[in-house]
C-alpha cells in the first residue's frame, strides 16, 4: 500500500487515547450539569455562563469570579477536578479498545517499536482500560503527569524524551485535529484516523502527513514499511 509517507525509520508510535485507541463516550451533559452545580455551590454562578462554552471554560469563568484568595482558588480547582474525573472514570469503566487495537500495539512492541499514549484524560481512568485489556505501552502520559497538556506540543515533546526517541523517528496518531496541533514544530510525523467525527479534509487542512481509517491499518503500514529493503 502506498501511503505517501516514509514510515520505514519510525522507532516510536504515540497514540491519543479517547476515540483513537478506545471507544469512550464521555457524558458531557452530565459533566456540564455537575460543573454548573459546583459553581452554584460556590456562589460564583451567573446566568448565561453556560452559553456555548466548553466545561473547562465554565470552570475558568467560575474561578475568575472567586476573587484572589489562593486557598479558596485551590480548593475550588480541586473540586472541579473531582467533577471531571468522576465522569471520566464512569466513562472509562465501560470503555473498550477498538477492534484489532490490542493486537496492533502488541505487534509494534514485538517489532521493537516503542509505544506511547498521550492523552488529556486522567491517569486513573485510562490506566483502568489499559490494564483491563492489556493494552501494551511503554509510556502513558495524561493531564495528571504534565503542566502543559496537549494540544501544547510540550506534552508530546516530554513524552518522547521519556521514551528516548528523536522526534524525527516518531509518529503521532489521533482522531482529532488537536492531536495534529499537539505535534506542531516538533518534527514529529502526524497521522489522523477516521474513527470519530474528524474528516479526511479536516486532517489535511490542519497539515496531517497522512490519514488512515483506523489504528490497525496504520500499524500494518508501519510494520510493512520496515520490511522494505
Ligand atoms: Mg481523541
Amino acid at each position: 500500500m502506498d501511503t505517501g509517507i516514509d514510515l520505514s525509520n519510525i522507532e516510536a508510535v504515540v497514540f491519543d487515547f479517547d476515540g483513537t485507541l478506545a471507544e469512550t463516550r464521555i457524558d458531557f451533559a452530565k459533566m456540564r450539569r455537575l460543573t454548573i452545580e459546583l459553581l452554584q455551590r460556590w456562589g460564583v454562578w451567573e446566568d448565561g455562563m453556560a452559553e456555548d462554552k466548553y466545561v473547562l471554560d465554565i470552570i475558568k469563568a467560575g474561578r475568575e469570579n472567586l476573587g484572589s484568595d489562593p486557598e479558596k482558588v485551590a480548593q475550588f480547582e480541586a473540586e472541579a477536578d473531582e467533577v471531571l474525573e468522576q465522569v471520566e472514570l464512569e466513562t472509562c469503566a465501560t470503555a473498550e479498545p477498538f477492534p484489532g487495537v490490542v493486537e496492533a500495539l502488541q505487534e509494534l512492541h514485538e517489532n521493537g517499536l516503542k509505544v506511547g499514549i498521550v492523552t488529556r484524560n486522567c491517569r486513573v481512568g485510562v490506566a483502568s482500560v489499559t490494564s483491563r485489556y492489556h493494552l501494551y505501552h511503554d509510556l502513558l502520559s495524561t493531564r495528571d503527569d504534565v503542566t502543559r497538556v496537549k494540544p501544547d506540543p510540550d506534552h508530546l515533546a516530554q513524552a518522547l524524551k521519556q521514551i528516548g526517541v528523536e522526534p524525527q523517528r516518531a509518529v503521532m496518531i489521533g482522531d482529532h485535529i488537536t492531536d495534529v496541533q499537539g505535534a506542531e514544530g516538533l518534527g514529529v510525523m502526524t497521522i489522523g484516523v477516521l474513527t470519530q467525527k474528524t474528516t479526511r479534509e479536516e486532517f489535511e487542512q490542519i497539515g496531517a502527513d497522512a490519514v488512515f481509517p483506523d489504528v490497525p491499518s496504520v500499524v500494518a503500514a508501519i510494520i510493512e514499511a520496515r520490511k522494505q529493503p
